[in-house]
């Protein structure tokens, strides 16, 4: 049997979003949004920095009104205190033109404006409000996503499109012709942003829809008929698992096509909830499917009748969260520990075999077994671990292999210290 892989990834040209490149050979790049009023400068900053230090690599701001362009640089100035230096996107709709005019220092500041197409302006103000905003980032050196969105798509162009197709002898389904003029959308602006003088590098396309074969249709046309790099997003996925298993879906076969410079999660937390979900779910989409390598992966089986006891959910749960608490330790002290595997199982039935295949693993006793729960290390049984401190004694093993493996030669401290 071949093994599946991706295909090759579709080449593109890459951008430069303040250091980070988009496209091109870059890996594929994590990116997310806040959802904190803009004008509230400390709120916005803290939102920002968690998400950079969750992983995300460009973060982008709503740009609504004066005082949230006003706060912008004040925004970027809190961040570097806080040593946070991840770029900025201003996301701007309906009055992006007034606002980076108004405020230079917001148009200098951030690292890369997002415009809609669909609301850039209507009539003969949309070609003169969207060429404003080009010559805005022509001038500040700033690259542009412009972002097609089935929400607020383009009106005038849909209309035409559809006119056109009622007049065909072959008239397409309704939703073919309105994928069509998302792809219109976005090519025919960046095409426009090229005339007034925007480079192809500093140009980002993006084509989000709801529903996942428009998605996937949409982002397979966009990559056919151009070599713009692409921003990958489900919008509105949702919330909770409906939302992650929506966007997983979609990306992953676009990604697993070559197609995808740079990703968003997007979303809807629940009230109160951890905004950074969207970045974590971004990396193990990427982890998971061999593209990059963020954080050491938990394999755990998911437990069944033959696991009668809670040690092996607490003993998976323990690891995992042990895990994600150490690394920003152990990226500093342990260069490559991100491609450490670990594996969790709960019996002997897949336990020892799937433990063989991690760096290490640990195959805790199902119902009936010996209470004895064999560790294996690079495919070798190198322990068996009894008794109530199991779970501690695992994590210690967990700690000195990352030690012997990652760990300075001669530096002799171990995790825990
Ligand atoms: S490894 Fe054992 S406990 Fe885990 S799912 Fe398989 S049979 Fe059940």
């Amino acid at each position: 049997m071949t093994e599946a892989a991706p295909q090759q990834r579709r080449r593109s040209v890459a951008v430069d979003v303040g250091g980070v490149i988009v496209g091109g050979d870059a890996p594929v790049v994590v990116q997310s949004m806040t959802n904190t009023d803009t004008a509230d400068v400390e709120e916005t900053a803290r939102q920002v920095a968690a998400l950079a230090r969750a992983g995300s690599e460009i973060v982008r701001i709503t740009v609504d009104r004066d005082e949230a362009a006003a706060a912008v640089p004040r925004i970027k100035e809190r961040l570097a205190k806080m040593g946070v230096s991840v770029p900025i996107v201003g996301d701007f709709h309906y009055i992006g033109h007034k606002l980076l005019a108004d405020h230079p220092a917001c148009a200098e500041a951030l690292d890369k404006y997002r415009i809609n197409p669909g609301n850039v302006g209507f009539k003969d103000k949309k070609d003169r409000q969207f060429g404003a905003i080009v010559e805005t980032a022509i001038r500040h050196g700033k690259p542009v996503r412009i972002g097609a969105n089935w929400g607020s798509l383009d009106q005038e162009l849909l209309t035409r499109l559809m006119d056109e197709n009622a007049r065909s002898p072959n008239p397409r389904d309704a939703r073919e012709v309105t994928r069509e003029a998302m792809v219109q959308s976005a090519l025919l602006s960046a095409a426009r942003a090229e005339e007034i003088g925007l480079s192809r590098d500093r140009i980002i396309l993006s084509a989000k829809v709801s529903a996942v074969q428009d998605l996937i249709a949409v982002y397979g046309e966009l990559a056919r008929r151009s070599d713009y790099a692409l921003h990958l997003g489900l919008t509105e996925a949702g919330m909770g698992s409906k939302g992650i298993v929506a966007s997983a879906a979609s990306l992953s076969i676009l990604l697993q096509q070559g197609i995808g410079d740079t990703i968003r999660i997007s979303l809807t937390p629940e009230p109160g909830g951890d905004r950074t979900l969207e970045v974590k779910v971004a990396q193990e989409l990427l982890q998971t499917m061999g593209f990059r390598v963020f954080v050491p992966l938990v394999a755990a089986c998911p437990g069944c009748g033959r696991t009668t006891s809670t040690t092996f959910q607490e003993l998976a749960r323990d690891i995992q969260g042990f895990i994600h608490a150490s690394m920003p330790e152990w990226k500093r002290r342990y260069p490559g520990v991100e491609s450490l595997n670990v594996a969790v199982m709960g019996c002997i039935v897949n336990g020892p075999g799937e433990s063989k295949h991690a760096d290490i693993g640990i195959s805790l006793p199902g119902t009936g077994e010996q209470p004895a729960a064999p560790v294996f290390v690079d495919g070798k049984k190198v322990a068996t671990l009894r008794g109530a401190t199991v779970a501690a004694d695992f994590k210690q093993m967990v700690i000195d292999y990352i030690e012997r493996r990652f760990g300075e030669p001669g530096a002799g401290r171990t995790a825990a210290e």
